[in-house]
């Protein structure tokens, strides 16, 4: 049995044998790229070579990224296969090989390298690109197993280089599946067809008009998920139970003086920790900062969420630490930033687990009383402006208390929230304006009392007050 330490390496190897230069993975922060708030798969790296904005200094790589995926929050653990952090696996090529080789190298990796059996199999392609379809039966693929999916059509983001791409997939058998008759690889997000690989031909650059124009060079972008195929590989039955999980679960599961696999909404809760405590070590190892807003909102919202679930679990005293102490156990030789970064990922892990903590339970009070208010009076929304109560007084992300309120059937009124937010973001402006014309004119020193103006008292502590 490979380890999902074995299976990252092979894979590297595999592909440098090729002629690949192997990298390091790059930051969950994207370089100099304003459109993407985090890097969500190995080929955000690439993107100035893919576009030949830079010239590329080799012209095949081979890398396993980190990578984070804010739109799979909310199904982690649900689904077997989705994480907010995993690692993509990735050859590329840059203007340099193109179907021709990338498709019978993922072949024959998978069906010689892997072992993976031919019978489990399935491929998809965008149904216009027939020359992938000749390729794949070329390489061995028999017709039948190579189905179309008008969803294959990749992009980075709203703009750059983008294509068709073709996906492979692996048929976890019957009892996995939903047991529709349409039940198929690409077309079903059941589990039984797992997707395990995308290879993506890139060959057009998409402008802001979003008109697509031939790359004068194409390239090759290919993303296979580590965790998914450790799970394959070890024939367990979800990401959560491979080896680069399981620790991990065990671990909270403990904390938690329960047991994996005994009670599935405890195990739902122990896969949403350790997915979230995994995530948010990475995203603090690569200097991500905890904050109201972008990557660092992103990394607060998961971090919370963590705590909620913990909560759930029985935790209610500080495990983040404890927690983030098997993931580096288990990840700093392949991220040594883990180790490097330390003190910085302690700190504000400690930091914000303590803020959240202290008001977590008040919140949840306040809501449930919010919640019976609501049912008693026939209601099915939160106002924006209790939902801003919680989200200023408690630090409650929204996301969170959407969710703790869709678990009841209640919504949020998102606009009116968004509203109240705007409407203190101005009052705050204009209170330091007023603040600022208090301080630069002693003669109206007088007045601030009169304004309720609050002196800042620096960024820390005003953090520290659990707001976000
Ligand atoms: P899915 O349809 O299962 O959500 P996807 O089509 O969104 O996957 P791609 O964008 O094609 O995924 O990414 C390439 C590969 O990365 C996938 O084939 C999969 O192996 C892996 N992957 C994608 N999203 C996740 C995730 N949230 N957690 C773990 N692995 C992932
Ligand atoms: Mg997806
Ligand atoms: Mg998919
Ligand atoms: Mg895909």
């Amino acid at each position: 049995m490979y380890t999902g330490n074995e299976l990252r390496d092979m894979f590297l190897k595999y592909f440098e044998a090729r002629g690949h230069r192997i990298l390091p993975s790059a930051s969950l922060i994207p370089k100099d790229d304003p459109t993407l708030l985090l890097t969500v798969a190995g080929m955000v790296p690439f993107k100035p070579y893919f576009q030949r904005l830079v010239e590329p200094p080799f012209p095949r790589a081979t890398t396993a990224q980190k990578c984070v995926r804010t739109p799979d929050l909310e199904v982690v653990g649900k689904t077997a296969r989705h994480h907010t952090y995993f690692e993509m696996l990735g050859n590329f090529s840059f203007g340099d090989y193109f179907k021709n080789e990338a498709i019978p190298w993922a072949w024959e990796y998978i069906t010689e390298v892997l072992k993976i059996p031919v019978e489990k199999l399935w491929v998809t392609i965008y149904p216009e690109d027939e020359e992938a379809k000749r390729i794949w039966m070329t390489a061995g693929v028999r017709a039948e197993r190579i189905l179309g999916d008008p969803e294959n059509f990749w992009a980075a983001g709203p703009t750059g280089p983008c294509g068709p791409c073709s996906e492979i997939y692996v048929d976890l058998g019957e009892t996995k599946g939903c047991g529709k008759p349409d039940c198929a690889a690409g077309s079903c997000e059941c589990d039984r067809f797992l997707e395990i690989w995308n290879l993506v031909f890139m060959q057009y650059n998409r402008d802001e008009a979003g008109n697509l124009t031939p790359l004068p060079k194409q390239n090759i972008d290919t993303g296979m998920g580590l965790e998914r195929i450790a799970s394959v590989m070890q024939g367990v039955e979800t990401n959560f139970d491979t080896d680069l999980f399981r620790p991990i679960i065990d671990h909270v599961a403990s904390l938690a003086g329960i047991r994996y696999k005994e009670n599935p909404k405890n195990d739902l809760a122990l896969k949403v920790v350790s997915d979230h405590v995994r995530a948010v070590s990475f995203m603090l190892a690569d200097g991500i900062r905890p904050n109201n807003e972008g990557r660092g909102y992103v990394l607060r919202r998961i971090l919370r969420r963590a705590v909620r679930y913990a909560k759930l679990l029985g935790i209610d005293k500080p495990f983040l630490e404890s927690v983030f102490r098997i993931v580096q156990r288990d990840y700093a030789q392949a991220y040594p930033e883990l180790t490097e970064n330390e003190n910085f990922i302690l700190n504000h892990l400690s930091l914000e687990e303590k803020n959240f903590q202290a008001t977590l339970e008040q919140g949840i009070q306040l809501l449930q009383e919010k919640v019976k208010d609501l049912v008693k009076q026939g209601e099915t929304v939160l106002t924006g402006p209790d939902a801003f109560y919680l989200y200023e007084t408690y630090g409650f992300p929204v996301e969170l208390t959407e969710e703790i309120l869709e678990e009841q059937g209640l919504a949020v009124d998102m606009i009116a929230f968004q509203t109240a937010v705007e409407e203190h973001r101005l009052l705050a402006k204009d209170q330091s304006q007023q603040m600022r014309a208090v301080i630069e004119s002693p003669a109206l020193m007088g007045r601030a009392k009169l304004l309720g103006v609050t002196p800042f008292v620096g960024y820390e502590q005003a953090t520290a007050t659990a707001r976000i």
